[in-house]
């Protein structure tokens, strides 16, 4: 062996890299798979079709238990229910015998109730018609728009609207979410310059309201067919899952890493919206970070918690600290993860103006380097109700929401598959979040 002193230091720095390359490649391996699995067809989507959300809260509990983490109840479950309006089966809808590509061409209002009607013909509305109508008015009164909208009831015409703006700033409703609220029942498109970005909703309302993408079609004589099937459930069950490792040193002070595992599901039987990104790729690091401090447990008590609900209005983690599993006075820190997919610019740090020292720690470990890397960027953002750490944040648990910077930007829509997440960057977030983690 006849290494010189000189070269020591320059294999040392190689092993150094190459071994935090491997350990870095085997951290991707494991998130790619969890990603997959939970964007592949029979999760739906992590929604309300096939039982969706039902499966990936099976892989979570599943992972929790082969990783031998701890439970707060008997299964790692929390059960809540909470009122959905689902879209299950039929979804079809036709201009001229020209089936529309859902989820391209157009999405179906999270609140539409269903509707079943052929050829129907197009009637054009617009709203100067009404702002015409009212000019002379100081004040435009509800009575005003149920007067006018007494046209929008005729079934056998399915209705376009144009400039809807006019009628909302007139009438002091906040855009279309409320004005769709008192179309009748009926069906209605309503166009749109802009990337389809679906949701899920809590309510049903009458009016069947089909959201427009495709901007070359112009509405003339046409006829449109709507097959659109909704079933509204008033008490969809779900669960939060929540797991644990003791500390080694302190078991009831606890640090807290959460992920909402929920996301839209299906469009009808045929239209997945897979949620990559948003928020398999969160859910995964969760999972990693989870197999990781049950394997090398911290000083205080590491709590792993895939939420529910998130997307119908954060009501997983509102459920929790309604009825949380432990003393949320005990959380010293917790990190929500909402989107990890793509840290190519760095990571932003919700409520980072909020807890200023942590987010110094934070930006600190950052900047002193992650085995050789660094983030471009760890953005110190301020307070937003935003995801799952919003309701801890009120409740005064110290929060940081952190999501990753990056990638190709489809969000809510059928293009956030598994596929268009690069992970680029990711393992080097999870070690940095265990770096942070050991400091306190
Ligand atoms: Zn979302």
């Amino acid at each position: 062996m006849k290494y010189s002193f000189l070269k020591l230091p320059v294999i040392f720095l190689l092993t150094c890299l190459i071994s935090s390359k491997v350990l870095f490649a085997q951290d991707s391996v494991s998130l790619r798979m969890h990603l997959n699995t939970l964007c592949s067809k029979s999760f739906s989507g992590r929604g309300y079709v096939n039982d969706g959300m039902g499966k990936a809260a099976d892989y979570i509990v599943n992972q929790f238990r082969s990783d031998s983490l701890q439970s707060f109840t008997k299964d790692y479950r929390q059960a809540f229910t909470y009122p959905v309006n689902t879209f299950t089966s039929v979804m079809d809808v036709k201009i001229d015998g020209r089936t529309l590509q859902p989820g391209v061409d157009y999405l179906v209002h999270a609140a539409a109730s269903g509707y079943y009607k052929e050829s129907m013909k197009v009637k054009i509305i617009d709203g100067l018609d009404f702002a015409e109508k009212v000019k002379k008015k100081d004040t435009v009164l509800i009575k005003d728009w149920e007067k006018w909208s007494k046209q929008l009831t005729k079934e056998k015409f399915a209705f376009v609207l144009q400039n809807i703006d006019t009628i909302n700033s007139l009438m002091q409703w906040k855009g279309n979410k409320e004005f769709v609220k008192h179309l009748p029942k009926g069906v209605f498109f309503i166009p749109y310059h802009k990337k389809p970005i679906w949701t899920v909703s809590q309510a049903a309302m009458p009016a069947t309201v089909i959201e427009f993408y495709d901007t070359n079609f112009v509405f003339k004589k046409n006829k449109i067919s709507v097959a659109v099937d909704n079933k509204f459930l008033t008490k969809f069950e779900a669960d939060n899952i929540a797991g644990f490792v003791p500390g080694k040193e302190s078991t009831d002070s606890f640090i807290v890493i959460t992920a909402h595992y929920d996301h839209l599901g299906k469009m009808g039987n045929r239209t997945m919206f897979p949620g990559a990104s948003d928020n398999a790729s969160g859910t995964s690091m969760m999972l990693e970070l989870a197999r990781y401090y049950a394997a090398n447990p911290a000083k205080y008590t590491m709590v792993f918690i895939a939420f529910a609900g998130e997307e119908a209005g954060l009501l997983g983690s509102k459920y929790f600290t309604e009825h949380p599993l432990m003393d949320l006075g005990k959380i010293k820190f917790l990190i929500n993860i909402d989107i990890m997919g793509d840290a190519t610019s760095g990571i932003s740090v919700v409520n980072g103006k909020t807890h200023e020292t942590e987010y110094n720690i934070l930006a600190g470990l950052n900047k002193a380097g992650i085995d050789g890397f660094s983030f471009k960027e760890v953005r110190q953002g301020g307070a937003a109700a935003n995801s799952d750490h919003y309701f801890f944040t009120e409740k005064g648990v110290p929060a940081f929401f952190i999501f990753s910077m990056g990638g190709k930007g489809y969000y809510h829509d059928i293009w956030d598959k598994a596929d268009k997440v690069t992970l680029q960057n990711i393992p080097q977030f999870g070690e940095l979040v265990k770096r942070f983690i050991a400091t306190f």
